[in-house]
């Protein structure tokens, strides 16, 4: 098993190939099919990669990356490879280029295996919204591996890959980490382009990592970061070496009150938290709680813009661009109605309508306006906790990971993002790390969120936490 890159290195020393690596990770893919964790092997294209790896690191010129094998969701572009969006709409579309993080892992001698399924269109906290079926938890299959990549959390989690990319618009990265226990990262806002990921939100989405250890965090991140003349948002700031240092000093964290007091929290994560609070206090950290009065305007906020931005963002599936067409469908107008209505999905659809909405002439300043005053707020927020402490704690999710089909209820499901949100409101890099094991045998996480563009004090206080809890 190669659960890190780490290993993966150990075995590299040891004289294994890369090719021979590939095979065991295809292998485990096979051994755990029922999970639905991939939507398709690129067994060609990875095996090719695997054999000129292997020549380069002969050589002594293999990247960084050389032997890591990466799976990326569904919704990240890869030239000449099929890409869905776990969508019926996207059927037999083929991109015709790479997304730019595709592009920078290649550069550095990863492996792509294969790409990984997901809530359509990135939209949901469970991964049943694919259009090919729900992934399943790798540690129990009765279990919802969370969403939306879900598949890149599962395929972690089983060792289907040594690390996967994920998009996190609402929580999409670090939900499902905390349910799979594994680590998610989502950059800050800019941090990664956003080149060749099919848009959800666009003033939200961000590419991260998902993996098993801070290290190959750290160094996908390193890869996938920076500017990019293709992505206006991409900040041209520079990458810093983000490899794990010691702390320096003892940190300065914020809890938020509200979050621990909230409804509908686990009283074992809860707990587990406070636990977690009270022994840093003990080793010397200052451990500050703080109140956020936002907390029940988060998940409104979040769905009335991000639908918004949906709404726009899915008007280019018309039956026309790409993918999939209506056989029934004769003219135009009947073409995007039919192709449409056929193609998305009814989660997808509902997104469209409720953004459509926010967006119409009568609704737009009651509705799309007064969540963009909110969102300033809610960041304004955010930065004032964070110019006083060097990151922010709190839960990643309220409960564990819930059974396939337990949560039907629309707005119940999106509850589940009450803690995620606000970095995506605000913009921050925030991150999920493995915390505990709950009494139902599921695990659950504990969520950082660190200051904006600070992505390495981030990662030095998330590994300094990953040896300490
Ligand atoms: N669960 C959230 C949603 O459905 C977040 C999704 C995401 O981050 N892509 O919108």
């Amino acid at each position: 098993m190669y659960k890190t890159f780490a290993d993966v290195k150990a075995a590299l020393d040891k004289g294994r190939s890369v090719e021979d690596i590939l095979k065991k990770y295809f292998n485990n893919i096979k051994e755990r099919k029922d999970l639905n964790a991939f939507l398709e092997v690129f067994e060609e294209s990875a095996q090719d990669k695997a054999r000129e790896v292997d020549e380069k690191i002969k050589q002594g010129t293999a990247g960084k990356l050389a032997g890591m094998v990466i799976g990326i969701k569904d919704n990240i572009c890869y030239k000449d490879h099929k890409v869905s969006a776990s969508s019926k709409i996207l059927e037999g579309f083929e991109s015709i280029y790479s997304a730019t993080v595709v592009e920078r892992l290649l550069e550095e001698d990863a492996v792509i295996i294969g790409r990984l399924n997901s809530d359509e269109f990135a939209m949901g906290s469970s991964n049943e919204n694919s259009a090919f079926g729900p992934v399943r938890n790798a540690l129990n299959e009765d279990f919802v591996p969370g969403g939306s990549s879900g598949g890149s959390a599962s395929a972690v989690a089983a060792n289907l890959c040594t690390v996967a990319l994920g998009s996190d618009t609402g929580g999409s990265i670090r939900q499902p980490a905390s349910f799979t226990g594994t680590l998610g990262f989502k950059p800050t806002y800019g941090r990664v382009s956003r080149h060749g990921l099919i848009a959800y939100a666009s003033s939200f989405d961000q590419i991260g990592p998902i993996a098993n250890d801070i290290q190959d965090v750290a160094v996908v991140m390193e890869v996938i970061a920076g500017g990019d003349e293709f992505d206006s948002t991409a900040s041209q700031r520079e990458v810093p070496s983000l490899s794990p240092k010691p702390l320096k000093s003892k940190l300065r964290i914020a809890y938020l009150k509200e979050t621990l007091d909230s409804d509908g929290i686990d009283p074992e994560i809860k707990a587990r938290t406070e636990q977690l609070v009270n022994c840093l206090r003990a080793d010397g950290h200052e451990l500050i709680p703080v109140s956020f009065d936002y907390l029940d305007y988060l998940v409104p906020t979040y769905y009335v813009l991000s639908t918004a931005e949906a709404s726009s963002n899915l008007a280019r599936f018309d039956g026309v661009h790409y993918g999939y067409r209506s056989d029934e469908a004769q003219g135009v107008e009947e073409t995007y109605i039919k192709s449409r209505t056929e193609g998305f999905g009814k989660e997808v659809k509902r997104r469209i309508m409720a953004g459509t909405f926010v967006l119409s002439q009568g609704y737009y300043d009651a509705y799309y306006t007064k969540a963009q005053k909110v969102r300033r707020k809610i960041q304004n927020r955010t930065n004032e906790i964070l110019a006083q402490n060097d990151v922010i704690l709190l839960p990643t999710t309220p409960t564990t990971a819930f059974e396939l089909d337990a949560v039907t209820d629309p707005i119940s499901m999106y509850l589940q993002d009450i803690f995620t949100v606000q970095a995506n409101l605000s913009g921050n890099p925030a991150i999920s790390l493995p915390l505990g094991q709950h009494s139902n045998g599921m695990p659950y996480g504990l969520q950082l969120i660190g200051k904006q563009f600070d992505e390495e004090s981030l990662i030095d206080a998330s590994a300094f936490l990953m040896d300490f809890c």
